[in-house]
């Protein structure tokens, strides 16, 4: 204020003593005062001047800086220009901490969808575009209810009882590609909603096989001890002879065996899931396998048939093979197994490994029995799928072998294929890696 007094009187004064000099003598102090009056104004026209550059300064938002000077005008611009970038700063500050937060949302392996008091939504994340088919553009603002269909989710909301979550089909699932979702709102604010959507489809499947292995696992042990328990009644409730009852017990001699087998089956299965996986530096040479698995072939082959199977073995002197002999010599024995198991007596049945020009190694256990038909061959490995269940069980099978194969291939980097053709026979074939392949140059495995 003290400035702006001083430059008005400053004013005055320079324009009243300059007409103050050029006055004649007579007339200098009403020329000077009539001077000052003029200075006065030309003051008053500056300061509008400078206030007008100030409103139009304001109206064009502030943006760029403009100079005008110390004084009451220079002052009233600092200050609000300091306002501005200040309330500039700080949306700046929370627009980029909502686009974080959004991003971090957007990141968000569930579906999340903010809904406003009405139900309309008012955003959504890329997750909940896939689960609920929607479409960023044209379904923004759009009744959530109105979208969203489904019988038992429509039910959840109109019950408005959001403790808990509901599991609906998302968008894409099919018949044969099931989606399940599962899908909770949580309220907050004023009548608002955050709907947080998760894929279960994992869960769920994971959740059914346990269950079906479960009931698989019961049924299985069930009908041995049935038919063991029968025996059990009639040896104590009937007076036998002798050869009757040396028949009885051989039969249950048998149930007994197929539940050891079946259990033993089960712990291997629950062993290659809960272990480590096997060390790639232990090395198994294949011609000791080869030598155990033979051995066993031919005990069986007798076992099953009273004429054996042409049982050929070729094996790969001099390569080792990474892994667990365990489960290796477990793999094999089952493959070589279900060939004698599956094939006539007298048939062929060649064991043969092969060493690839690309490293890698190659056991295939080929049969000439029945074959498998094509639309069996994907489920296979599936734990107690059967392709003929009385032939599995007369012959001792426990519907695990080839998951067991399975999990002890994957366990070492290598691939179980299986080849088929029905009336035929069948080949399976396990491919381990290069990597988990290991042999002596020829002339050191022929002296070998
Ligand atoms: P199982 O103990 O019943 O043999 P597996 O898991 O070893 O169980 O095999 C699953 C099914 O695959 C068998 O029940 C059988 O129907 C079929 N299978 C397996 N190997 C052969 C084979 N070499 N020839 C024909 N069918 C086979």
């Amino acid at each position: 204020m003290v400035w702006r007094i001083f430059t008005l009187l400053l004013c005055q004064v320079l324009v009243g003593s300059l007409a103050s000099f050029l006055a004649p003598a007579e007339q200098v102090w009403t020329q000077a005062l009539a001077a000052a009056l003029v200075g006065g104004y030309i003051w008053f026209l500056l300061d509008v001047l400078r206030g007008t550059r100030l409103l139009r300064w304001l109206r064009a938002g502030g943006a760029d800086d403009i100079a005008l000077g110390n004084g009451l005008w220079g002052e009233v611009y600092d200050r609000v220009r300091r306002t501005l970038r200040a309330k500039d700063r700080l949306a700046d500050e929370s627009n980029g901490r909502l686009s974080d937060f959004l991003a971090a949302l957007q990141a968000s392996p569930n579906g999340v969808v903010l809904l406003d008091a009405d139900g309309r939504i008012e955003w959504f994340n890329e997750t909940a575009c896939v689960h609920f088919g929607f479409d960023a553009k044209r379904d923004m603002l759009q009744h959530f209810g109105n979208l969203v269909r489904d019988p038992s989710f429509a039910a959840y909301y109109n019950a408005r009882n959001f403790y808990d979550d509901v599991t609906m089909p998302g968008r894409h699932s099919t018949m044969t590609k099931p989606v399940q979702l599962s899908v909770h709102i949580h309220p907050y604010g004023e009548g608002r909603s955050l709907l947080l959507s998760r894929d279960i489809t994992a869960v769920e499947q994971a959740e059914a096989m346990r269950r079906d292995f479960v009931a698989n696992v019961s049924h299985e042990i069930r009908t041995p001890l049935t038919v063991l328990a029968g025996f059990v009644e009639t040896l104590q409730a009937l007076p036998l002879n002798e050869q009757e009852r040396h028949r009885y017990l051989g039969l249950m001699a048998q149930q007994a065996s197929r539940m050891q087998t079946l259990v033993s089956d089960l712990l291997t299965l629950s062993r290659l899931e809960g272990s480590p996986l096997p060390s790639a530096l232990d090395w198994v040479p294949v011609d000791a396998l080869m030598e155990q698995c033979a051995q066993e072939a031919y005990e069986l082959s007798s076992i099953l048939n009273q004429q054996q199977h042409d049982l050929q073995f070729v094996g790969l002197p001099g390569v080792d093979i990474a892994g667990s002999s365990v489960e290796l010599y477990s793999a094999i024995s089952n493959l070589i197994g279900n060939a004698i198991r599956y094939t006539p007596a007298e048939k062929r049945i060649e064991i043969r490994w092969v060493l690839r020009e690309d490293g890698a190694a190659v056991l295939s256990v080929k049969d000439h029995g029945q074959g498998i038909a094509p639309e069996h061959l994907p489920r296979l490995t599936e734990r107690f799928y059967r392709v003929d269940r009385s032939r599995s069980r007369d012959t001792g099978g426990t519907g695990l072998g080839l998951a067991i194969v399975k999990h002890v291939a994957q366990r070492h980097g290598a691939e179980l294929s299986i080849e088929s053709v029905p009336g035929t026979g069948s080949t399976f074939s396990i491919t381990f890696p290069a990597s988990r392949v290991h042999h002596l140059p020829v002339a050191q495995a022929i002296a070998a």
